[in-house]
């Protein structure tokens, strides 16, 4: 870790990191001097402490389809994996690189958001710790300096009554997204909304979480009008374009349904947990 580190801190913004390549290989920015290959750093792991699940940045797409620790509200993650590409690409795309690359339609943002994840980057002076949903700046822009490496991503241990969902429309069902959207909703013992996190990738600059549709929901009693409701708020909070993959007026609707469907899976989730 700390060669390249010392690698980054030396070549500057001429130096890009490479994990899986399979963003950065096809993309193939200009203006870059040397690659610096984290491959083989030892950051390929999930793990469980005292505080919450750690994904190593370098765990792959392929680790965590199935990996045993991602069930109950953290199976939102396996479900997005289960969703992402072709296997050969699966087998060398990872996490850290697909927040990395911070396109709008990265499909592990919005279900990252909705866990409360928050990413640890190390740099040339020590470690810093900062939350998802604070990572993403702009179209292919994060917070990470030149010098920084994202190493892992820590989930916190979700309360009970817990559900969580993720879907996605693309042109096929390996294609990227032209919306995705992931859901976490935990019940209260009075059977209402006590907390709501609904986050959206492919509808503005850079994976959205819409607050105040969360808002309607909190402290509500669960009814399908309800839900409704949401669905439609969620389309005011968003910022689409039109692309070559969709218009502005698709991804508007596509992201209703997204909603909609991933509250109604994520509340029948939580009332069986
Ligand atoms: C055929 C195909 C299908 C795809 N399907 C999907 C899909 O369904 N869903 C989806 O979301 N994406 C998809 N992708 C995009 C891509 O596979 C993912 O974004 C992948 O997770 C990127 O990971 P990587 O390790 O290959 O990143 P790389 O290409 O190695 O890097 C991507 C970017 O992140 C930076 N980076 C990588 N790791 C770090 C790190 N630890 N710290 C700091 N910076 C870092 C690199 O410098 C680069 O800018 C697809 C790509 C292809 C080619």
């Amino acid at each position: 870790m700390g060669e390249a580190l010392d690698l980054l801190s030396e070549h500057g913004s001429e130096a890009m990191i490479m994990a899986g390549g399979t963003d950065l290989l096809i993309e193939k920015p200009s203006g870059i001097g040397c690659l610096v290959d984290i491959s083989s750093l030892p950051l390929d792991y999930i793990e469980n402490d005292e505080t919450g699940l750690r994904i190593g940045a370098l765990t792959t797409l392929e680790g965590i389809r199935n990996h045993g620790l991602l069930n109950g509200p953290l199976k939102v993650l396996a479900e997005a994996a289960r969703n992402f590409g072709h296997k050969n690409v699966r087998n060398l795309a990872t996490v850290g690189g697909n927040l990395c690359s911070s396109v709008p339609s990265a499909d592990l943002a919005p279900p990252f958001i909705v866990l409360d994840a928050e990413v640890k980057i190390s740099c040339p002076d020590g470690v810093r710790t900062v939350a998802m949903d604070e990572f993403f700046v702009d179209v292919r822009k994060n917070i990470l300096r030149d010098t920084e490496l994202l190493t892992e991503i820590r989930v916190p241990h979700q309360p009970p009554r817990t559900g969580t969902a993720f879907a996605k429309i693309g042109r096929t069902s390996v294609d990227i997204a032209l919306v995705n959207a992931a859901v976490r909703v935990t019940l209260g013992d009075d059977g209402t909304f006590s907390e709501v996190r609904i986050a959206l990738g492919s509808v503005a600059p850079t994976p959205l979480r819409v607050v105040e549709t969360e808002s309607l929901l909190i402290g509500k009693d669960l009814d399908a009008v309800l839900i409704d409701e949401a669905a439609e708020a969620a389309t005011g909070e968003i910022r689409p374009i039109s692309d070559v993959r969709s218009s502005a007026g698709y991804r508007r609707e596509a992201g209703k349904v997204l909603v909609k469907r991933c509250i109604t899976i994520a509340l029948e989730r939580a009332s069986e947990g």
